[in-house]
Parts: structure tokens; C-alpha cells; sequence
């Protein structure tokens, strides 16, 4: 239903919820609001009150199919009939062998092993974890542990991950020294599609030449970095970086749980480098975004180097990992992935967007516009009030959420033309009209 009644606020809210329920990054004393959604299909979330929002978010970037997609739908109902999970110590399945052989069908070349996480920041603290056993065993140092990342990364929650975030925007702040300290590179600032400046690899070069007996890993979010800011990078920074990770004897670890299963334009943003990490981390998309659940590839190498290590296994095994529920869903979204021309559906996209987007830059509050695949980012000049930008998408129909000056979408892959046009002329309409303190 979107008649042109009035959204019920009153009737989205719950009062059991804002007094007992913890949201992401949400205060007790004073949290934002939150809408009740009571279901969702293809591109649309149902509101408690009957109007529907079109989604612009893909449930933080992982529901690429859009909700209740009829092939993911029946692939959860027949596996739900055969087990929904059993432990993967000692026992093995189908849903977890069909979905790895497909994993590494599209994986960059090179990668041979797979470990099921939970999540995605679980699937960074294993990706880590991989790193230092594998280090460990090649160098026979118990020094080199450290790791190295570039600024304005996001990597997940978890200690590990939260270390490897931007130090600033991070959660550095809070946590201080109780966080093991990392070496923090620059930000590379040649755009992607743009031209390429070969001093950005330098401070890399110099770290490792100086401290690579240190570092276990290089960890980067290939192309696209996320929830650290939504800055799209020269894929030759990966060249370099593959090059000066091969020369300094450090592993290189690419996290694709944001980037992966097409949100780019590629399969894996990796792929517009043409380089191979030695670990990578998938997880969002991975179950088109049904369940939790997440993977970390490696190569031969580094899982045979855990292997003939002190530890001589790797060492983690979560309750839930492989969960078989999760993934036969993740199998279904496969298929349906391999049955489009992917490619096309996300050029497709791209240049709607890019159009859609275009007239925010002649707004004085905007920054700068940036699209990328399925990516729409208008990065703002002040940070954005994101309670009342929210209940201004409410209003108008549509579910963007925006943080500090990024306010982007990255809509379901099933997101009709038209409502592509809706979510962008909304946001640059309500960025128009807001008063900027
Ligand atoms: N890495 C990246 C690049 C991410 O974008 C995210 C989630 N936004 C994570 C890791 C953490 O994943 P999860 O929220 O599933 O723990």
C-alpha cells in the first residue's frame, strides 16, 4: 500500500523495544528512532502501517536478491525438511560441499582452501589467525604477528577487526590501549577510473622495507573501501601492493564481505586489478542475505604452512560454522547469480545511478558523487544528522541510511528502474532541504 496517507510514526514505534532492545551503534539515553517492519519482498520493506519503503541499503549491502526471492525462499524450505544445522567437527554435507565448489569457481586464482565463518568479522579474525599461524611457521619468528592496513578501512566489530579500522573514525576512541596497535598507512587518493599516482605506494614500500620481520599480513578492502567511508581507490595501489607483499615476504589479505558477488561490476573487486590475495574474507552477499554466515579462501600455501606449523591445525571451529541452512541458501543465490548476465544488470545500474546522482553536485553541501557498480555514494560537506535524514525517507517512501558525510545507496540487484530514479531524486531532495548547522 502507498496511497498518499500520511506514514502512521506513531505505529512504527515500539516502546518495549526503545527501552530494552540495544540497535548498532545506539544509545540507551537518548537512541534513535526505529521503524517496525513487518515484512519484505523484491525491493520494497512492508512498514508496520501498510506503506511500503523502497530499499536502498540491500540490509547493509547483503540482501543483493532483494527479500523473499522465490528461488532462496524454496531453497530454505527444502533444506529446512533435511536439517537446518549439525556440527561440521567430524561431519560434512552437501549444502557446505556444492557451496565451496562454487566458491572457488569464481575465486581469484590460486585460492584452494575454504574455512566457514559465522560472520563477517568472524571471517576476519580467522583470516588474521590464518596469517599469523602461517607466518609464524614460514619465518619461524614469533615477532612477526603485527599487521598493516590503509586509513579509512572498516573490517567489522570484533577486537581484531575493530584494530585494523580507521584509527580515527574507528572505534580506536573508545577502546584505546586496550587494542593491539597496527601500522596505519595512507589512504591511496588516486580515484578509481582516475589517473594513477606511483608515490602512493611509497609509504608502503618504506614500511615493509623497515618492518616487515614484523607484520604478518597486509589486510585492504580491494577497490571499495565501505563503512570506513565509501571511497572507491586505484586498483593499481593492489598491484603494488601484491608486488611489495611478494618482494617483503607478507602475506596479503583482500576483505571482499562487502565488495563480493558483483556489488562492484565484478564478481570480486579484486578482479579489476587482476591480482590474487593469499587470504581473502567473503560473507554478506554469500547467502543473499537469509543468514549469517561467512568464508575465508586461501591458498595451498598457507594452509599447508598452518598445517606443518606449531600448532599443526588451524586453530578455530565456531558452533554454527558450514551451517547447512545457510548454506544451501548460499548454493540457490549462486545459481541464480550464474543463470543472469551479472555484468550487464550491474552496468546497468551503474549509469542509472550515475545519472539519478548527477544533479546533487550542483548542490553547495556536496562534496563530491561517486558511483560505482551497484554503489551510489554523495559524500556531503558536513556530516549528516542521520535521525532526521531518516524520518525525512520515511515520509517520502524510501530506506537510506546514511553515517557521518556519506550518504549513499547500494540498492537489491532487483531494484527497478524507476524506483532507482526515486531513492536517488529522494536523497538529493532531501539533502536540498536540509538546514546545515
Ligand atoms: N568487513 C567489511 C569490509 C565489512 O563491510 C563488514 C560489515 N559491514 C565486515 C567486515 C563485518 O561483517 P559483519 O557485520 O558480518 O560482522
Amino acid at each position: 500500500m502507498n496511497d498518499n496517507t500520511p506514514i502512521d510514526f506513531a505505529a512504527l514505534s515500539d516502546a518495549w523495544d526503545r527501552e530494552h532492545l540495544w540497535h548498532p551503534y545506539t544509545s540507551t539515553i537518548d537512541p534513535l528512532p526505529t521503524y517496525k517492519v513487518t515484512s519484505a519482498r523484491g525491493n520494497r520493506l512492508v512498514l508496520a502501517d501498510g506503506h511500503e519503503l523502497i530499499d536502498g541499503m540491500s540490509s547493509w549491502w547483503c540482501a543483493i536478491h532483494g527479500y523473499r526471492h522465490p528461488a532462496l525462499d524454496a531453497a530454505a524450505v527444502a533444506q529446512l525438511g533435511r536439517m537446518s544445522h549439525v556440527m561440521f567437527g567430524g561431519i560434512t554435507h552437501d549444502p557446505a560441499i556444492e557451496l565451496g565448489k562454487r566458491l572457488l569457481s569464481v575465486a581469484p586464482e590460486g585460492m584452494h582452501n575454504i574455512f566457514y565463518a559465522d560472520s563477517g568479522s568472524v571471517a576476519v579474525e580467522v583470516a588474521m589467525k590464518m596469517a599469523v599461524q602461517a607466518a609464524v611457521s614460514r619465518s619461524g619468528s614469533h615477532v612477526k604477528t603485527n599487521f598493516a592496513t590503509i586509513r579509512s578501512g572498516y573490517h567489522g566489530d570484533t577486537w581484531n577487526a575493530m584494530s585494523v579500522c580507521d584509527p580515527v573514525t574507528g572505534m580506536h576512541g573508545a577502546f584505546g590501549p586496550a587494542l593491539p596497535v597496527r601500522f596505519f598507512l595512507p589512504q591511496p587518493r588516486s580515484r578509481f577510473g582516475g589517473e594513477w599516482n606511483p608515490q602512493e605506494a611509497e609509504p608502503l614500500r618504506a614500511l615493509l622495507q623497515e618492518r616487515a620481520g614484523e607484520i604478518a599480513a597486509l589486510i585492504l578492502e580491494p577497490v571499495v573501501q565501505g563503512a570506513g567511508g565509501m571511497w572507491f581507490y586505484h586498483p593499481e595501489y593492489l598491484r603494488e601492493a601484491r608486488r611489495l607483499c611478494d618482494e617483503y615476504g607478507v602475506y596479503l589479505i583482500f576483505d571482499e564481505i562487502a565488495t563480493g558477488f558483483w556489488r562492484t561490476g565484478r564478481f570480486f573487486a579484486c578482479e579489476h586489478a587482476g591480482v590474487s590475495p593469499d587470504i581473502m574474507t567473503i560473507g554478506k552477499g554469500l547467502t543473499g542475505g537469509y543468514l549469517t554466515s561467512a568464508a575465508v579462501l586461501t591458498t595451498r600455501e598457507v594452509a599447508d604452512t598452518i598445517s606443518r606449523g606449531e600448532a599443526g591445525v588451524m586453530m578455530h571451529g565456531p558452533t554454527f560454522m558450514g551451517n547447512p541452512l545457510a548454506c544451501a541458501i548460499g548454493v540457490a543465490s549462486f545459481d541464480l547469480l550464474a543463470s543472469q548476465d551479472m555484468a550487464a544488470c550491474i552496468s546497468h545500474i551503474e549509469a542509472r545511478l550515475a545519472g539519478a546522482l548527477a544533479p546533487a553536485r550542483s548542490l553547495e553541501c556536496v562534496a563530491d558523487v561517486r558511483v560505482l557498480g551497484a554503489i551510489g555514494v554523495v559524500e556531503t560537506r558536513r556530516p549528516v544528522d542521520v535521525g532526521v535524514f531518516q524520518q525525512e525517507c520515511v515520509r517520502r517512501g524510501v530506506w537510506i541510511r546514511p553515517f557521518g558525510r556519506n550518504v549513499y545507496v547500494m540498492p537489491p540487484y532487483v531494484t527497478p528502474d524507476a524506483d532507482l530514479d526515486v531513492l536517488c531524486s529522494e536523497m538529493i531532495d532531501i539533502l536540498r532541504n536540509t538546514e546545515w548547522k
